[in-house]
């Protein structure tokens, strides 16, 4: 659990963290061994998902050093759709999500906190709007849970 205080907001409780994967956390369907060190920190605090539509069939294998569990959607149904779904069922109160693409936005918007990931391969402009914060790159993003004062001061009121 994780639980930031941000002055003019409620407090923040955090159980889970939801990361797309493909221009989120890899780039080209490839994991940084920093991400991956990253993520890990983060799963002693929260439980970590990786949502993707395994675009690249190397899902599997990029995430196996990951503590996280892997959620590979089905590609017949609309990707928004899906992960807003997860986000749903998870509870989106206690959910943190991060994501750059067009199908991030309805779990970005439903999450406590949305963080956009602007990356290498850029962001859908709709996901954009629907996200508490942006930020340029996966390790700034993970960073605002890991040094959660960050987040405090892009946040208060
Ligand atoms: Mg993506």
């Amino acid at each position: 659990m994780l639980r930031i205080n941000i002055p003019g907001r409620k407090d923040i409780i955090l159980k889970y963290l939801v990361l797309d994967m493909n221009g989120t956390i890899a780039i080209e369907g490839h994991i940084s061994e920093e991400t991956i060190s990253q993520i890990n920190t983060l799963a002693e605090k929260l439980e970590v998902f990786v949502l993707t539509a395994d675009t690249f069939g190397k899902a599997r294998e990029a995430c196996s050093s990951i503590n996280a569990k892997l959620v590979i959607m089905d590609p017949a149904r609309p990707g928004g759709q899906t992960k807003a779904e997860f986000v749903e069922k998870l509870g989106a109160e206690f959910t943190a999500a991060l994501g750059n693409g067009y199908n991030d936005r309805l779990m970005l918007k439903k999450a406590a906190l949305g963080i956009l990931v602007l990356e290498e391969e850029g962001c859908s402009a709709h996901s954009l709007l629907a996200a508490d914060v942006v930020v340029r790159n996966i390790r700034d993003g993970l960073n605002l849970l890991l040094k959660p004062k960050r987040l405090v001061a892009t946040l208060r009121d």
